[in-house]
């Protein structure tokens, strides 16, 4: 048995897909000139196998996602085959009496450089083109297997060191009945994924890859964290009773959907879901969701090589908006940075990029991606009730310079007769210690807060969300945390305007009790949790969740605090 981080409930069992690459390593000792012909065949070789596999992938993501989609692919080819290039890799072979492998990761860099260094904006994307073109060369001349996700077959269980969100986005997500992985926390995009997808995932289990061969079998337990590799008959049997018995409850929940998220004194608050895709709508409906209260747009820029344009934007914000009738949906921009990167955007590598040029600050910088992404919001209001959010505000002057650019190109759609809802509200994410404790000066330049508790705990805990072995201090119930909760609720309310939390911990059943007694107005969550969420708050009445709560911001440590309401969830 491993013990790792719950983070995506249900149990999941079936054959193992191990997601797990060689590390290159390339020979840089110098050849004698009786090798020179085995690594002109090398490279030959390699240069053939690469061409098939890139015929293959281009079939496939032809069929799966659209002829445009595998243009690209023709690019690669054609770079690969490049007569210019193959000399020069041959002469460096030849010349310089080098590897195979070293020859074109010299030609590689150099044109890498070359390209970066480029003035205009889809040339210099194009270096992103040479690295994996280069990379897949080299790894064919070591032998070494190429994987991606696109290429599961039959269902499976991936385990892998970590899975990126460009991962996820390639995976076949019929195929995949769960995942195990080595990195990542609770609130890692691995594990959100995991839960808009409604698949059981454990993190956080350290050298799993190394303890597990493609084909073992494996049972995921993601409601405790817990996997079992190859189990006994008696294993597996008691998982199958348990899985049995998840899905039993899990059906008598979800019967709750229509019913309204009131507490027993009919005071309501609205429980919504959170999203990344236009295709997550079904299932946030199904869990009974009253609205998206984030909208992770991010996915939208991914897995792709280019921006996506005001078009595609706006077609998938209609389309959401639409499909939620009327129903709020807030519209986050863009959030990249962080664990999130757009590999066509080259940006620089940042030693902290949690700390660095992410979310708003990027759309601040680069105004052409934010307006693009502005316009194709305001385009899309029309067709429902859409309200915007900042990500990552730190500042009062961030919200005032998002502010100009969006009335800018509100006037340009004024100019133009676009129309667009012209009471669309706007509102931020709190997810910044700064921005917590000046809560009061904040509400003042906004319509709505929204309490992003997955990074506003690894900013105030100082504690990376991807890092495992930290996940002890990632704690929502540290003190700490929940003043500044009850400081972002008290100072909007103040204000007249309101509050909602979509950070991870606003599906925690325990977590609903304290933040209902504070006076949250909105839980949006990953669509799974609604049901249980919706049934501690139709279990209490507004007055007992007031007085728990008191009791909580008297105590001192989360350990009486998780231990105290552990034993009120269990008398309601
Ligand atoms: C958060 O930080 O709480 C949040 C909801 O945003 P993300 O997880 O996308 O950073
Ligand atoms: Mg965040």
């Amino acid at each position: 048995m491993y013990k790792g981080i719950a983070a995506s409930p249900g149990i999941a069992m079936g054959k193992v897909y191990l997601f797990k690459e060689q590390e290159i390593k390339i020979n840089q000792n110098k050849i004698d000139e009786t090798q020179i012909n085995t690594e002109l065949t090398k490279y030959k070789q390699a240069i053939q196998k690469t061409k098939q596999q890139l015929i293959e992938i281009k079939d496939r993501v032809a069929e799966k996602m659209g002829e445009k989609k595998a243009e690209i692919f023709d690019a690669h080819i054609m770079i690969l085959e490049d007569p210019t290039l193959m000399k020069q890799v041959e002469n460096k072979i030849k010349d310089q009496l080098i590897t195979a492998e070293n020859a074109v990761n010299q030609v590689i860099t150099e044109l890498i450089t070359v390209f970066e260094n480029m003035e205009d904006e889809y040339m210099k994307e194009r270096a992103s083109d040479f690295k994996d073109i280069g990379t897949r060369i080299i790894k064919n001349i070591l032998g070494i297997r190429i994987q991606t996700l696109t290429e599961v077959e039959e269902e499976v269980i991936i385990v892998a060191k970590d899975l990126t969100p460009s991962d996820t986005a390639q995976m076949d997500k019929k195929k995949v009945l769960g995942f195990a992985t080595e990195m990542g926390g609770r609130t890692s995009h691995a594990a959100i994924m995991a839960r808009s997808l409604e698949i059981p995932a454990v993190v956080g289990l350290s050298n799993i890859t190394q303890k597990i061969k493609n084909k073992d079998t494996i049972i995921i337990d993601g409601n405790n964290g817990i996997v079992e590799i190859n189990p006994d008959e008696k294993t597996l049997k008691h998982y199958q009773a348990k899985k049995q018995k998840y899905i039993q409850e899990t059906n008598e929940l979800k019967k709750l959907k229509d019913l309204p998220s009131q507490t027993k004194d009919g005071y309501r608050v609205e429980l919504s879901a959170n999203i990344g895709t236009p295709q997550d709508v079904k299932k946030a409906l199904a869990n009974g969701a009253e609205g998206i209260g984030l909208y992770r747009t991010e996915f939208l820029y991914m897995d792709r090589d280019s921006m996506p344009s005001e078009e595609e934007q706006f077609e998938a914000y209609k389309q959401v908006a639409q499909k939620m009738g009327g129903k709020p949906v807030i519209i986050r921009t863009l959030d990249i940075g962080g664990d999130k990167k757009l590999p066509y955007l080259q940006l620089p590598e940042e030693m902290n990029p949690f700390l660095g040029v992410r979310a708003i600050r990027l759309c601040l910088k680069h105004q052409e991606i934010f307006e693009t992404q502005l316009r194709a919001i305001l385009r899309a209001s029309c067709y429902g009730r859409i309200k915007i959010m900042y990500p990552m505000v730190s500042t009062v002057e961030e919200i005032k310079k998002a502010n100009q650019i969006l009335n800018r190109i509100k006037k340009q759609l004024d100019k133009e007769n676009i129309p667009y809802d012209k009471e669309l509200e706007v509102g931020i994410m709190v997810e910044i210690p700064s921005t917590a404790i000046n809560a009061d000066i904040f509400a003042q330049e906004v319509d709505f807060f929204s309490i992003g508790t997955n990074d506003l705990i690894q900013y105030t805990m100082a504690v990376d969300r991807m890092n495992e072995s930290l996940s002890e201090l990632y704690d929502p119930y540290n003190p700490a945390i929940l003043r500044l909760i009850k400081n972002i609720i008290d100072a909007s309310h103040k204000a007249g305007k309101w509050t909602g939390m979509c950070g991870e911990m606003a599906g925690e059943p325990r977590a609903a009790l304290i933040l209902l007694g504070m006076g949250l107005d909105e839980f949006s969550m990953s669509a799974v949790s609604i049901p249980r969420v919706k049934k501690v708050i139709r279990s209490i009445t507004k007055r007992q969740a007031e007085d728990i709560t008191k009791k909580v911001l008297n105590m001192k440590s989360s350990v009486e605090i998780c231990d105290y309401l552990d034993k009120e969830l269990e008398k309601i």
